[in-house]
């Protein structure tokens, strides 16, 4: 039976090629989920998710993240966690229960520390630091607060056939406290389906809402798109919908794998991921918005991953 991940971002790959390997094992579709997003979880040097994540603006680090079981479609998720150490671990719990499986604040924070998940403060001095310098950017210039968010969404599917998605991010750098993306939303920010496939997206939350494109994506698979025209058909449909009703359309990447192991991807802005499979060895790739509703895809360049390298742990003044 085939296997396969694919998940958002560079940053996801090393959780990706650890997951690829239990999975090519018989590992468990959930399994590689909650491993692959708790490498970027842990990761101080990624700003956007989990330890090390940027803050709102009042300089709380609130979290979001969800999971999905695609064989039975139970689903948990948090929004707005604070100081736990993995909250799609807290997701994948909650995933388990009939009801309150969707958690918010201060309620999603009690429920991770009566379970006994990790309390951490999850703010480094460094995310502190970009924060404080941001406050003081805004306060000189007209700048856009909100530039500085990406989410790790993943897709697996394993030899029984089962699949999961799962979500973590820090939501938008500077967002008022409260608010919630669309990572945490089924539907929106991740969706699967055993029997079909799964899809999930980043970019900015309040325009991914709109379009529900992870589950539009999936309803595709399912009339018998391949994820890669589903991921087309869905997401550039609703970028030049959006552009013409709501004016504009904020970015957004979505990635996509059905129940063989195949995938796809869209986006209207440059985006990296990692995918692998039964085929295809775990690999980064850039994908960019081409004329005619296509995806551009090519590998990533060794320059493109020491520039990305280097950016990432630039010393802060
Ligand atoms: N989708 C996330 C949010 O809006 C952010 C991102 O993926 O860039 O919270």
């Amino acid at each position: 039976m085939s296997w396969g991940m694919i998940a958002t971002w560079r940053m996801a790959h090393d959780g990706v090629t650890q997951a690829s390997e239990a999975l090519s094992n018989n590992g468990q579709a959930g399994d590689a989920i909650e491993t692959t997003i708790r490498t970027v979880e842990d990761y101080p040097y990624y700003k956007s998710v989990g330890f090390g994540g940027l803050p709102n603006a009042e300089g709380i680090l609130e979290m979001d993240a969800a999971f999905m079981d695609g064989d039975t479609f139970k689903i948990g998720a948090v929004a707005g966690i604070t100081d736990t150490k993995n909250p799609i671990s807290v997701a994948r719990k909650l995933s388990d229960e009939k009801f309150n499986s969707f958690r918010v604040g201060d309620g999603a924070t009690k429920y991770a520390m009566l379970n006994g998940f990790e309390r951490k403060n999850m703010l480094t001095q460094r995310a502190h630091r970009i924060w404080e310098k941001r406050v003081e950017e805004i306060a000189k210039s007209n700048l856009s607060p909100y530039d500085g968010h990406d989410t790790i969404g993943a897709i697996s599917l394993d030899t029984n056939g089962s699949m999961a998605a799962g979500t973590s991010s820090s939501g938008l750098f500077m967002k008022k406290p409260g608010r919630v993306g669309d990572s945490p939303l089924s539907g929106s920010g991740f969706y699967v389906d055993s029997e079909i496939g799964g899809a999930t997206a980043t970019g900015l939350g309040e325009d991914l809402m709109k379009g529900c494109l992870a589950y539009e994506i999936v309803r595709q698979m399912g009339e018998g798109k391949t994820p890669q025209e589903a991921c087309d058909q869905a997401v550039y449909t609703f970028h030049d919908t959006l552009t013409k009703r709501y004016g504009k359309a904020g970015a957004f990447s979505l990635v996509a794998m059905n129940n063989t192991g195949q995938w796809g991807v869209a986006t209207n802005v440059e985006f990296t991921f990692s995918v692998a499979n039964d085929q295809e060895k775990p690999a980064i790739y850039l994908a960019n918005m081409g004329e005619n509703h296509q995806t551009i895809i090519e590998p990533i360049t060794q320059e493109w991953l020491d520039a990305y390298e280097k950016r990432i742990k630039a010393p802060i003044d």
